[in-house]
């Protein structure tokens, strides 16, 4: 497991380099979903400290143990947030990749500054404007962003987006790196096993990597 990350690091790091990007400003977010706590060891163990969960409740399960042993991680929500979730989230995540309707803005808003949290957002894009996937329309993406910022007080520090499976992702990619230039958003987390490469060249700054290091997840 620790090779195919490896592997992973050097793909990442060859695709940056071919369009002249520093490799270091490509992160690898490991994603963990269904991967029991024993397979992330080697990981761990390799010193990779950037992980993404998909769901609250199994975030819950594997990693508040595993951040006393290692309280440098960097735990990312890469699924959709309930609102009635927000609080447990709040606790678990340093970051939501997931921040996708105003509903949600509002109550992560209010609930980061009682419990006095900085919790870094990424606004979700809809960047295929596809009716059963959640995420901001882009052309709805510069209200949404200053609604988040000035009316909610949320630190939205990226975007973030999933292609439509049966597109050419360089579309999307090329449309959400336009996005964060245009609204001066530092942070690009897009590409999967299947796409990452492409999404590096593209200007990704975060990478989205289940498949590709634990293999496929059981059904
Ligand atoms: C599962 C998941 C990934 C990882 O996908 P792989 O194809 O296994 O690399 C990335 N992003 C999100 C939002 C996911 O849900």
């Amino acid at each position: 497991m620790s090779e195919s990350l490896a592997e992973v690091y050097r793909l990442v790091g060859a695709a940056a380099r071919e369009v002249h990007r520093d490799p270091r400003e490509v992160r690898v977010v490991v994603v963990t979903k269904t991967q029991p706590v024993e397979r992330l060891e080697d990981v761990l163990q390799a010193g990779h400290r950037i992980f993404g969960e998909n769901r609250v409740q199994e975030a819950k399960n594997k990693w508040p143990r595993l951040r006393q042993v290692y309280p440098d991680l960097e735990l990312h929500l890469v699924g959709p947030l309930q609102t009635n979730k927000v609080k447990e989230a709040l606790k678990l995540f340093d970051v939501i990749e997931t921040l996708d309707r105003p509903r949600l803005a509002q109550i992560l808003g209010s609930e980061s500054v009682k419990s006095g949290c900085s919790l870094r957002c990424f606004i979700q894009v809809n960047s295929g404007e596809e009716a059963q996937k959640s995420g901001i329309l882009p052309r709805e993406f510069e209200s949404f962003f200053q609604f988040c910022r000035k009316d909610c007080g949320l630190n939205v520090i990226g975007v973030m987006c999933i292609p439509p499976m049966d597109e050419e992702p360089a579309l999307h990619f090329a449309l959400l790196t336009d996005l964060a230039r245009r609204f001066g958003l530092p942070e690009i987390s897009m590409g999967m096993s299947a796409d990452f490469q492409l999404a590096v060249r593209l200007g990704a700054t975060y990478v989205r990597i289940g498949t590709k290091i634990f293999g496929e997840r059981e059904k």
